[in-house]
């Protein structure tokens, strides 16, 4: 199972699938996209190889920011539906996830009981979690904050606001995540080599940090928002 993510100025659908493939390696069931342009996101998934997700996103559409899964299903068999990314109801939030959330019946019991789930994912009550904070009036910033104060497992997370086409929030808990660095883009990746062949620049994130991710800028604040600086490294891998 793996996380990749580009934000910056090229067509993020092949960058994606790429990066996707150079996952493939650590096991999955399934796969999917989520790529936006200024106006609206559209979500690509498939069952089984990265091959079969080629197919299912042969469209016109594209943009310039994505986020991209391979599941490897713990909660909800291997199928379309179950597939990542998963969407709010009101399909502003889009998010891919990687690990298992332990409590996640007590949050949807908690927060979400008039909530109807298109999946059998954990991963879906925290998406809708997000969104029930945004709409109790907090930023999708400290909508993220509190719903990762919720969360109990472990977890990689990339997600996307359909009203700010400008970042990608992004953070971890016992599973890998790196940012990778470009030049008027960046990208996020569970393992360097998926963003290899468009960076070999990248950062290392630590538990419990929230990450904002920007064509060309990359914040990481601690649990208490204090901006975090974090040097970079070179990738020494040969892809
Ligand atoms: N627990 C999530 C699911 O079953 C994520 C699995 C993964 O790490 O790929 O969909």
């Amino acid at each position: 199972c793996g996380i990749v993510g580009y934000i910056g100025t090229a067509n993020a659908k092949e960058l994606l699938l790429r990066g996707l493939e150079k996952l493939e390696y650590r096991g999955y069931d399934s796969a999917g996209i989520a790529v936006r342009n200024e106006e609206e996101i559209k979500v690509f998934k498939a069952k089984g190889r990265i091959a079969e997700l080629r197919k299912a996103s042969e469209s016109e559409f594209d943009g310039n920011v994505g986020i991209g899964h391979t599941r490897w299903a713990t909660h909800g068999v291997p199928n379309y539906e179950n597939a990542h990314p998963h969407q709010s109801t009101s399909g502003r939030f889009t998010l891919v996830h990687n690990g298992v959330i332990e409590n996640y019946e007590q949050l949807k019991k908690e927060f979400l009981s008039n909530i109807t789930f298109k999946s059998d994912t954990d991963t879906e009550v925290i998406v809708e979690l997000i969104e029930y904070f945004s709409n109790e009036g907090l930023t999708t910033e400290d909508a993220f904050n509190k719903v990762l104060s919720l969360l109990h497992g472990s977890y990689a997370l990339g997600l996307l606001d359909e009203q700010d086409s400008e970042k990608i929030y992004v953070a971890k808990n016992k599973s890998p995540l790196l940012v990778g660095i470009g030049d008027g883009f960046n990208v996020i990746a569970s393992d360097a080599i998926a963003m290899l062949a468009v960076t070999d620049t990248y950062k290392e994130l630590v538990d419990n940090e929230i990450v904002i991710v920007k064509r060309d800028e990359v914040i990481i604040k601690d649990q208490d928002g204090q901006v975090v600086e974090r040097d970079s490294y070179k990738a020494e891998i040969d892809a």
